[in-house]
């Protein structure tokens, strides 16, 4: 079994359609895949249709843009109800902020020389649910001003540099606890990623699983081995499921290749197993995994 439990595709950040990132997942001899975008479940219908033609298993998730204590910080959530009306309340405000700060993104952009207009970003994010960086790296790309997305970040757009502007977010104990309401269950994605381990450090994951956290998202491109090496202490201290995926995001990320990185057997029935006991709890009516074999 080959289970890859985080991708993105163009109704967010990432450059495929679900269908295709669905598709994709199953030529590349995956088993179970989760559909993960950006603050959005916009996509799990077509995902789901593909993964009924190709017969691969799939999860429908997304990946929440929160904060915990001044700092962003993405929480993966499987198999919520997504009409569940606080989950439904908090990701509006979150596609809002991030599409709202988009005109003061790029008036600073301008200021420092680089004319960006909304319309460009327009056709970029054509099909997705909140225009936000990502899209405007990608103008920045197209313009010429930087070779890649990833360059366009780090030049123009993370914190600090002229084109960043701050969002709003929620807070990350407060989405753990409206996803379990919402009957499904959640994973801190790439913890100790692009800000390392003072990102989130040891003792608030705690925190995060006395909140009813599941698990953590171990095996990723953006960790150590070293990383890994705690992290996997970690969830065995905590009780928390671990988990591993590719983050692909097509090809808006190099290196994040379907499958490159999976999560054992064993904690995914874990992880279901939690799912189950979370939708049973809520009394709602929560997605099942597509399972068409
Ligand atoms: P936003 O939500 O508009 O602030 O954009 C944040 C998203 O941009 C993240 O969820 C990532 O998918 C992506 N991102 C952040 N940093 C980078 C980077 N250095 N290179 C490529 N993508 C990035
Ligand atoms: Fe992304
Ligand atoms: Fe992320
Ligand atoms: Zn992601």
């Amino acid at each position: 079994m080959r289970i890859d439990l985080h991708t993105h595709s163009d109704v967010s950040d990432g450059t495929a359609p679900p269908a295709s990132v669905v598709r994709d997942a199953a030529a590349a001899g995956l088993d179970v895949v989760a559909l993960t975008d950006h603050d959005t479940t916009q996509g799990w219908a077509e995902a789901e249709q593909a993964a009924r033609e190709v017969g691969i298993d799939l999860v429908r998730g997304l990946e929440i843009s929160c904060t915990h204590q001044g700092r962003g910080l993405h929480l993966l959530a499987y198999l919520p109800d997504p009409t569940h009306p606080g989950l439904r309340d908090l990701l509006g405000r979150i596609v809002e902020g991030r599409s709202g700060r988009v005109p003061a993104m790029l008036a600073q952009l301008r200021e420092a020389g680089v004319a960006i207009e909304q319309a460009d970003l327009d056709r970029e994010g054509s099909r997705t649910a909140a225009t936000g960086r990502p899209h405007v790296a990608d103008a920045l790309v197209r313009l010429g001003v930087v070779a890649s997305r990833d360059e366009a970040f780090r030049d123009w757009l993370d914190a600090g540099r002229p084109g960043f502007v701050d969002r709003w977010a929620a807070s990350v104990t407060e989405m753990v606890q409206v996803v379990g309401e919402a009957g499904g269950v959640t994973v801190v994605a790439h913890p100790w990623g692009r800000g390392g381990r003072s990102a989130l450090p040891e003792e608030e994951i705690a925190v995060l699983a006395a909140a009813g956290l599941a698990g953590i998202e171990v095996d990723h491109q953006d960790h150590t081995e070293a990383d890994r090496a705690r992290l996997r202490e970690v969830a065995a201290d905590l009780d928390l499921v671990v988990t591993g995926s590719s983050d692909h995001h097509g090809t808006g990320k190099v290196d994040h290749d379907l499958g490159c990185h999976t999560t054992d057997p064993e904690e995914y029935e874990r992880l279901l197993a939690r799912a189950s006991a979370a939708s049973a709890a809520s009394g709602r009516d929560t997605p099942e995994v597509v399972q068409p074999r």
